[in-house]
């Protein structure tokens, strides 16, 4: 098995295993017992040991194997890329600090706040 068939069999493996665990919530709020929930599918025994495999700055492949769902560990693409749709992008921009243009006077005046203390 390549290692592009593995990481296929891995994203697939993980893809069901969300789906389980999504029926498995929906299951439960209807009521159905713990024990007649579906069964998670099992781990295939080829993926076991499973590393990243992504090539390095050093020109050698990754070696590491605490990997996320897409097959690859936190250094080679195991996380965000960022906001992709522009509702998304928007919200993102709401969290951020304003930049220098987008400060008022308010914010960058050095007295602000004292006046509540004069009397
Ligand atoms: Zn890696």
């Amino acid at each position: 098995m390549t290692p592009e068939q593995k990481r296929a069999l891995w994203r697939e493996y993980w893809r069901k295993c969300a789906w389980h665990t999504a029926e498995n919530e929906r299951l439960q709020v209807l009521g159905v017992p713990s024990h007649k929930l579906p069964r998670f599918p099992p781990f295939p025994d080829e993926l076991r040991g499973m590393t990243c495999g992504a090539w390095t700055r050093a020109g050698t492949s990754c070696k590491r194997k605490d990997l996320y769902t897409s097959g690859r560990c936190k250094l080679h693409g195991g996380l965000s890329t960022g906001p992709k749709t522009p509702e998304g992008k928007a919200k993102s921009a709401l969290n951020s600090n304003p930049t220098e243009g987008e400060k008022t006077a308010c914010d960058t005046d050095p007295m602000r706040g004292s006046e509540k203390l004069t009397f």
